[in-house]
């Protein structure tokens, strides 16, 4: 069949609002054209992140009544544990309010001065959380991840003849090496088992820990069952046990795959190293069966593990994103190839050539789209990018329009709702204009600039 069957139905509604084109003109002159200004209920389709903002089940929302708020020892700890342990054979596992709490706690070990952390792409609270140590982090995705246009089915790989020429010239100062899965910096595109595998090898055989950061891990399984040879009669939990058996860590996000609004974790299996983690853990996030969550969550991200995996879920939900892709192309409309698992890419700079990249393509297409039609996306591009720490301006090296998708929360008809919406883009694109910036803060102006249009 090749209708999207989402494999839910729904039990409880949230209300959106559509805005006249008159008052989202309004609206975004108040926020200064920066999409981040805008309230949330002015917006019809909430595109901007895939980050906890995904539809818990009926099953998660009864969880979080069982939830358990003991301070020690709480029965939900010990079920979120086992949900974890069933897919991550680790030996510790310790909760975190989010992903970057986990990153901040690891790299306080392992951070410092003079350190090199490489992995395919680091996300960039993690590239953050390093760099806040001192040391630097560096990214090795192969050739391919860095093509628009390339159909490779595993952009999101390590380059393995990078790492090893890397550990070779950076020697003891490495303290491990990270892979993300999926490749979230570089479109969700996914690494293959066969990658994950060599990595591993390439850093025990130095012994040093390798580390998954593990925030898409159910896509990446899907993506690995779908495409690689000899994968596709596996079980996605299989398959999922083997990416993880051969790491030495993890980190976690349990606002991406473990339908979770809020959460995350640090994993381990060296006792002495999940033991400092623990002891700075409760200096910064709490104690260590409750972490920075209340027992409610925990319970709701065990349900949620359980939910993830599920392979009519995770068929629909990649193939939502590459029904967008194949549509949005028929339309002449650049998008990046092939579909990531948790958003589609609009390459902006090759969708409005008129405009500078200086001008911000990336910026002037989300506003376009949400003036047309009150959805809101995301630039990743010269805005986010562009701004050299010596005060100088240069042009990103590719200037994107990111469209996240929540899980579990649109349908298909939303989908052809924002094909729509660009169709009509599409026929009006010469009369869109660029940007300039009229005020930024001093770091990662994305979030709070001032934009003003072009005349
Ligand atoms: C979201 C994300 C993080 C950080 O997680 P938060 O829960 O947002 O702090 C880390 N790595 C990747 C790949 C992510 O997508």
């Amino acid at each position: 069949m090749r209708t999207i069957i989402e494999p839910f139905r729904i039990k409880s509604v949230e209300p959106i609002r559509m805005t006249t084109r008159a008052e989202r003109e309004e609206l975004l002159k108040a926020a200064h054209y920066n999409l981040f200004g805008l309230h949330s209920d002015d917006v019809l389709i909430d595109l901007l992140t895939d980050s906890g903002t995904g539809a818990m089940s009926a099953a998660q929302w009864s969880a979080v009544m069982r939830g358990d708020e003991s301070y020690a020892g709480s029965p939900s700890y010990y079920r979120f544990e086992a949900a974890i342990r069933d897919l991550m054979p680790f030996t510790h596992i310790i909760p975190t309010h989010q992903g970057r709490a986990a990153e901040a706690i690891l790299f306080s070990l392992l951070g410092g001065a003079g350190k090199n952390i490489p992995s395919n792409t680091h996300f960039d609270t993690t590239r953050g959380n390093i760099e806040g140590t001192g040391a630097r982090a560096h990214d090795l995705v192969i050739a391919e991840g860095r093509d628009p246009s390339s159909l490779h089915p595993f952009k999101g790989n390590m380059d393995t003849d990078r790492l090893i020429a890397y550990l070779d010239q950076h020697g003891d100062s490495v303290p491990c090496v990270m892979l993300t899965i999926t490749n979230n910096a570089g479109g969700g595109q996914p690494v293959s088992l066969e990658n994950i595998r060599a990595v591993s090898d390439i850093a025990r055989a130095r012994g040093l820990p390798f580390i998954i950061d593990g925030c898409r891990f159910a896509e990446n399984a899907w993506f690995i069952k779908s495409r690689e040879p000899g994968q596709a009669d596996r079980a996605i939990r299989d398959i999922v046990r083997d990416c993880f058996s051969v790491a030495d860590g993890m980190t976690m996000s349990a606002k991406k795959d473990a339908f979770a609004n809020i959460g995350g974790w640090l994993a381990l299996n060296d006792d002495a190293l999940a033991e400092r983690a623990r002891t700075r853990l409760i200096q910064t996030e709490g104690f260590p069966t409750y972490g920075g969550l209340a027992g409610r969550d925990l319970d709701a991200i065990a349900q949620g593990l359980a939910e993830i995996i599920d392979e009519d879920y995770l068929r629909y939900r990649i193939r939502a994103n590459e029904y967008m892709v194949e549509r949005l192309d028929a339309l002449g409309v650049p998008v990046v190839q092939p579909a990531g698992g948790h958003a589609v890419f609009i390459d902006a700079r090759k969708f409005l050539p008129h405009i500078d990249p200086l001008h911000y393509p990336g910026q002037a297409l989300a506003t376009a789209l949400y003036l047309e039609g009150g959805i809101r996306t995301c630039e990743i591009g010269t805005v986010m990018f562009g701004r050299q720490p010596d005060g100088s301006e240069i042009p990103a090296s590719m200037d994107l329009l990111r469209m996240a998708m929540p899980r579990r929360t649109y349908t298909q008809s939303h989908c052809d709702y924002l094909i729509e919406v660009f169709a009509d883009l599409v026929r009006a694109r010469d009369s869109i204009r660029g940007f300039r910036i009229d005020w930024e803060p001093p770091m990662m102006r994305h979030f709070t600039c001032h934009f003003a249009p072009l005349a």
